[in-house]
């Protein structure tokens, strides 16, 4: 036995299919409507173009909402179909006429770049919320008559002579009664969902409602378009004004703040891609950035920080992607995974950090105003991006606490003519450690400021990376810098009795003399340690500190300590020099908080007896 023959698909089982799997989102039905309408209008131009066709006044997209009726008519005055046409490209599924049209019109014109569809399967989304569908449709040939279609998405077609008078397309969803649909038939929940797709498609979209009556606002609304026809991108960056550019970020990302700068990204080959990212300005000291790039193709919205096309690290920032040639799955809201996303991936990333090195050699001044602002993206890059790392590497600048910016060579030359040993020291917490960074001030030495989420990250790769460059934190080093080991005899005594004093705490005790009188101890605290804690708050769990009290043998409270005879009042001033420290390293807490108040407002009291 043997036969051959044609798989079938049998409709009343594929239609299921597409209404509940093929889209994730319900609402793209309107971006496949409006989308087909493009097409349409765009191959009419093309047929103009070549002689062909007539130009009408003007193209145009309407989107029409009658609550009373529970339609929703999207018309376009594009190309429209034939009665065969309706018959190939409607009635079959997976049939898109875009092929086609390629194929008739390959030599005039190149029309292909800017169709939309081609998978054949969107106008079916229409019957995830409808219960029946109509076309009125005319074909732009003038011997052809119009057609009218009509389907529950169910139980067939019937098509029959139709009424359109001109060429074009009218799509007339009778919207069905599901409980999600609810909203649908309103003119906010369709601008709604034309803003987030259709916002930056070339033809003109007017939203508008029938059967209601409708006053003075109402009207002057619907007479403007819903989309921009012509969004910054796809002009040529020398055109555009810095203002252009801030009134397009705010149009997009609704973000009154300005932007730092940007980028207009440009390419045809060996991806074509065109877009603007902007590095946004963050809020306020301690928040992280909080990106949006969102990704379009052909003008029509996809989806937004998709990671396949933008690295990870380019997430923190905010920008547009245009991508004609986008590997969209079917639903055209989701890529294929293929080679080609990793290509944009890399290019754009190239593009940035083109920038930044641009910026720095060209702006450095303007640079380091841009650096607190985009430290943490750059950083986060360097993290996530051994080649963005390598790219960025010598504009990767810090800044020190008299608010001044060196690369790390400069403030490695810096800290040698200081004589600040072999390290680089850095604060990590401004307020906690502003006694250290006084301290610095005092003697003429400087710092880093490394304080933000990334950095305990970003000091362990910059080590890795530059071998024998070590971070030190400020409270770490402090006695390195400013304390000698003292020669001085006679404090072993005090060294004895504050370890004996302390002896349930976890600290530790050494004799210093450091360069500032004025201070009876500072707290020492230990690096290895610390870059474990700001790890360790990461994953939320505690570790204790053990902290070394450095006692200053150039101050006389010191001094004259042990020479004192009153035991209580020794222990009290011990105590309190010791609590001072714990104070100023920001790391008082609890009981000995609240016992060094009480010490406080007892001699307060003793004060005025
Ligand atoms: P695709 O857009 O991916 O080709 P669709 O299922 O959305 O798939 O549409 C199938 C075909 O129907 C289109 O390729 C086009 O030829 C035709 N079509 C749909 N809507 C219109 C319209 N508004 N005007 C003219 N032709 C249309």
């Amino acid at each position: 036995m043997n036969e051959k023959g044609n798989i079938s698909i049998n409709t009343e089982n594929i239609l299921p299919i597409i209404k509940k799997w093929l889209y994730s989102d319900k609402d793209i039905f309107l971006r496949e409507v409006v989308s087909n309408a493009i097409d349409a209008i765009t191959k009419h131009k093309k047929v103009v173009a070549i002689g062909e066709g007539e130009k009408p006044d003007k193209y145009r997209i309407d989107v029409k909402v009658h609550k009373k009726n529970k339609t929703i008519t999207i018309s376009d005055n594009g190309i429209g179909m034939t009665f065969d046409e309706v018959k190939q490209y409607i009635n079959q599924i997976a049939f898109s006429g875009a092929i086609d049209f390629f194929e008739k019109y390959k030599d005039k014109t190149d029309a292909q770049d800017q169709i939309i569809g081609h998978f054949g399967l969107g106008f079916y989304s229409v019957f995830m919320v409808s219960e029946l569908v109509e076309i009125q449709t005319k074909s732009y040939l003038k011997d052809e008559e119009a057609v009218y279609w009509k389907s529950d998405g169910a139980s067939g077609y019937e098509m029959n002579e139709g009424t359109r008078q001109s060429h074009g397309t009218d799509i007339i969803l009778h919207i069905n009664s599901d409980k999600e649909n609810k909203d649908l038939i309103n003119v906010w929940k369709m601008r709604e969902i034309l803003e987030k797709y259709c916002k930056f498609l070339p033809i003109e979209i007017y939203l508008s409602e029938e059967g209601a009556k409708k006053d003075d606002k109402q009207e002057k609304e619907e007479e403007k378009p819903i989309n921009n026809t012509s969004p910054l991108w796809l002009k040529d960056a020398k055109d555009c004004t810095d203002d252009e550019y801030k009134e397009f970020y705010r149009e997009v990302f609704h973000d009154f703040k300005e932007p730092l700068f940007w980028i207009h990204l440009k390419m045809d080959y060996p991806v074509n891609l065109k877009g603007i990212l902007y590095f946004p300005k963050l809020t306020n000291e301690y928040n992280t950035l909080e990106g949006q790039i969102q990704l379009y193709c052909n003008q029509v919205y996809v989806a937004d920080n998709i990671k396949e096309v933008i690295p990870e690290f380019l997430l923190l920032l905010k920008g547009v992607i245009d991508c004609p040639d986008l590997p969209l799955n079917v639903s055209r809201s989701f890529l294929q995974n293929d080679g080609y996303s990793t290509k944009i991936a890399g290019h754009i990333s190239k593009k940035v950090s083109d920038k930044l090195k641009q910026l720095y050699k060209n702006d450095t001044e303007q640079y380091y105003k841009y650096w607190d602002d985009i430290n943490v993206f750059v950083k986060y890059g360097c993290l996530k991006e051994d080649k963005f790392y390598d790219k960025v590497k010598d504009s990767l600048v810090y800044k020190d606490i008299y608010d001044k910016y060196h690369t790390l060579d400069e403030f490695k030359k810096i800290s040698e003519d200081k004589k600040q040993k072999d390290k680089i020291y850095y604060v990590s917490d401004k307020q906690k450690q502003a006694q250290y960074i006084n301290m610095f001030k005092e003697n003429d030495l400087n710092a880093v400021i490394l304080d933000n989420i990334l950095d305990s990250h970003f000091i362990s790769f910059i080590e890795s990376k530059n071998t024998g460059t070590s971070f030190i934190g400020i409270d770490s080093g402090i006695k390195e810098v400013l304390g000698e080991d003292t020669k001085d005899e006679g404090f072993d005594d005090v060294k004895k009795y504050f370890e004996e004093m302390l002896n349930s705490k976890n600290v530790t005790v050494e004799i210093k003399s450091l360069k500032t009188s004025d201070i009876p101890a500072v707290i020492s605290a230990n690096e290895y340690e610390n870059r474990m804690k700001s790890m360790q708050t990461m994953y939320g769990v505690d570790i204790p500190s053990t902290d070394i009290l450095v006692l200053n043998t150039q101050n006389t409270v010191v001094k004259k300590l042990m020479e004192m005879t009153d035991e209580d009042k020794k222990k009290d001033v011990a105590m309190y020099i010791y609590q001072l420290a714990m104070l100023s390293a920001g790391k008082l807490e609890k009981e000995d908080m609240t016992d060094f108040l009480r010490r406080n407002n007892e001699m307060l009291n003793k004060s005025v007896d």
